[in-house]
């Protein structure tokens, strides 16, 4: 490792499992002290006395709106400061829009939506005050591509890809810069309800991928020279028919 991030702080939601875990270790790994949020305790502090000091735990359940406006102060106290925020954590739910349940909807949409953006509006001020920083976002391929089986999945991922390129020019002025990164389907316990068939197909046409590659897509755009935008960086699985 090449200490990338040496020096740097990051925030990451939903880092107790799955693609915000393997971005908190690839980023631990380049140098970086990392706030580890998740609503997990147990799971949360277990993992973080594996990883090591540069890891702090955060205990935070992000459909809480007062916790979520409360995080900043948090983050601060533990580790001194912040530059990078990545608005990972996320719900799945697929299946017939006929069939399925409007108050789980809810939640998801609220964890997807709601939770991320506020949780953006929690440490924006900061950020802009300091004239730097960086926000990430852990959005879909269905954020982009209107996936069949997962039409109210496939909606969040789209609010989040319009919040994240208004947001990218409203203040990129002040030196803050927003970006997405928009895996295909990846290995991990959000793809537990996904149906035998599904997953035997996206196994067979080599779309699965490991929570590794997005990390190092997120590696890459945060260590792009300050004066380039991070934009959105789209990894594309074999395919997007699923
Ligand atoms: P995961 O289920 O492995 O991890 C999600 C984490 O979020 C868990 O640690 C969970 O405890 C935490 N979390 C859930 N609700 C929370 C709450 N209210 N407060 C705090 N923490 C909470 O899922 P993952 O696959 O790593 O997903 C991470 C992100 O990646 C999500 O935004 C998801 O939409 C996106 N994504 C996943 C895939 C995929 O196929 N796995 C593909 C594209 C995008």
């Amino acid at each position: 490792m090449a200490d990338l991030m040496k020096g740097k702080v990051a925030a990451i939601t939903g880092a107790a499992s799955g693609i915000g875990l393997e971005c908190a270790r690839t980023l631990l790994a380049e140098g970086a002290k990392v706030v580890l949020v998740d609503r997990a305790r147990d799971k949360l502090e277990q993992l973080c006395a594996e990883l090591g000091e540069n890891a702090l735990p955060l205990v935070v359940d992000l459909l809480k709106p007062a916790e979520v406006s409360g995080m900043l102060p948090r983050i601060l106290d533990i580790a001194g400061k912040l530059d990078v925020f990545h608005a990972n954590a996320g719900a799945y739910i697929g299946g017939p829009v006929a069939e399925g349940d409007p108050d789980a909807w809810d939640r998801m949409l609220n964890l997807n939506i709601n939770a991320a953006f506020r949780s953006v509006h929690a440490v924006l001020p900061y950020m802009i005050e300091q004239k730097s920083g960086d926000i990430l976002f852990t959005s879909s391929i269905a954020g982009v591509v209107p996936v069949v089986w997962e039409p109210i999945y496939t909606a969040s991922k789209f609010a989040v890809q319009a919040f994240v390129h208004s947001t990218r020019r409203q203040v990129a002025p002040h030196g803050v810069r927003v970006g997405a990164v928009l895996p295909g389907p990846v290995v991990t316990a959000l793809l537990d309800d996904w149906p035998k068939a599904k997953m035997e197909e996206a196994l067979a046409n080599g779309s699965l991928m490991q929570p590794k590659e997005v990390a190092d897509a997120v590696l890459f755009m945060l260590t792009r020279p300050r004066n380039v935008t991070i934009r959105d960086l789209v990894i594309l699985p074999n395919s997007v028919d699923l």
